[in-house]
């Protein structure tokens, strides 16, 4: 700790972001990433960008980009906020919208970066727990809120919230705003961006770091109100008026435009889950139902930290939770290619024959 540091600073509790392995040849099923490659035209995209333009800033308001996202999703581009990864656009969700004096509500079990904004931001704040099933459960959300945000499906649990219970709870709260983190939709779950038109509290966020397979190039945007996103670009003009360089915004619109190969990278992704599910489940593994790109999966009296650390000492990392206690024993494993999983079957089924 500096002298020099701010209180704000001093009071900071940090965000700790998934290990990226130094080490070669790790297999990295620990960060939700894609296991395949971005689509073709992306890298296309990307090398015509290299050029003398590069002396100029890029457009402030990414107009393409935003163009593309608003026809892909049935919106106008006034609709449509873009960021530097969903992360940036997040932080301004919590400073524009969801800074009130009445608590922001979000799950107990959930993106642990949201308690981190608020810290940032000074927002007050309550943890609603989850069921006994580890679900979200819309009815405990029903009471006097600054704001509401979940991600869905859930991370780390990947269960998802049916749309028909977003819109029960949308119905209710029409006070504050209401924030679907979808960073993970693409793989089983549907979503509510339908919804943006008929309510104003909505507002959805989406990344390009799963689905589209483009956590390098850290793109993620907000689908809701022109009110709601005027107050995004007002926290974005008085922070950072570039948020998205040339290379960004060029990669994330051809992205957005080749749902084809999207769709089929989505397909594969959830044909290796059920096929990882299965193969958990029958090493003893209690798996919970999935809509995401991971799972979150237990044996019941084993702590999940051990069996992380062994899976490491064989080449693989997947995430563990030390907090809260009640997940202790569970893994996040990110669903990787059909042969990478395998390996991971195989390194389990040693791992839970030892004593
Ligand atoms: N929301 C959730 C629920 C996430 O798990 C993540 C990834 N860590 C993000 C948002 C942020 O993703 P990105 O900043 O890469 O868009």
């Amino acid at each position: 700790m500096s002298c020099y540091w701010s209180d704000v600073v001093r009071s900071l509790t940090p965000y700790v972001p998934g290990e990226q392995p130094r080490l070669p040849n790790l297999v990295k099923l620990n960060t939700n990433e894609s296991p395949y490659g971005p689509s073709r035209r992306v890298l296309d995209a990307l090398r015509a960008e290299i050029g003398e333009t590069l002396r100029l800033y890029p457009d402030p308001d990414s107009e393409r980009l935003r163009a593309a996202i608003a026809q892909r999703y049935g919106v106008t581009a006034a609709q449509v906020f873009v960021g530097n990864g969903s992360d940036e656009v997040l932080a301004h969700v919590f400073l524009g919208l969801l800074k009130h004096d009445k608590p922001l509500l979000f799950p107990d079990i959930t993106y642990s970066f949201y308690p981190v904004y608020c810290g940032l931001y000074d927002i007050p704040f309550e943890q609603v727990p989850l069921n006994a099933a580890f679900e979200i459960a819309v009815d405990d959300y029903l009471r006097p809120n600054g704001g509401i945000i979940f991600p869905n499906p859930n991370a780390p649990t990947g269960c998802l919230v049916a749309v028909a219970e977003v819109e029960r709870l949308l119905r209710a709260n029409t006070g504050s705003v209401v924030v679907i983190d979808e960073a993970y939709v693409d793989f089983g779950g549907e979503s509510v961006i339908p919804l943006v038109s008929r309510y104003p509290q909505l507002l959805v966020t989406h990344t390009l770091s799963k689905s589209r397979a483009l956590a390098g190039l850290r793109v993620g945007y907000a689908i809701g109100h022109p009110d709601l996103i005027e107050a995004l670009n007002r926290v974005k003009d008085s922070f950072n008026s570039y948020p998205l360089d040339r290379f960004a915004q060029a990669g994330a619109t051809a992205a957005i435009e080749d749902d084809e190969y999207f769709k089929a990278m989505c397909g594969k992704v959830m044909v290796t889950k059920q096929q990882l599910v299965q193969d958990l489940q029958t090493l003893g593994f209690e798996v919970l139902p999935s809509a995401a790109n991971f799972v979150f999966a237990r044996v019941a009296g084993r702590d999940g930290a051990d069996i992380a650390a062994k899976l490491r000492e064989r080449g693989i990392i997947v995430r563990h939770f030390c907090k809260p206690v009640r997940i202790a024993e569970f893994m996040r494993i990110t669903v990787g290619t059909a042969e990478q999983c395998a390996g991971l079957v195989e390194a389990l089924r040693e791992i839970l024959r030892a004593p």
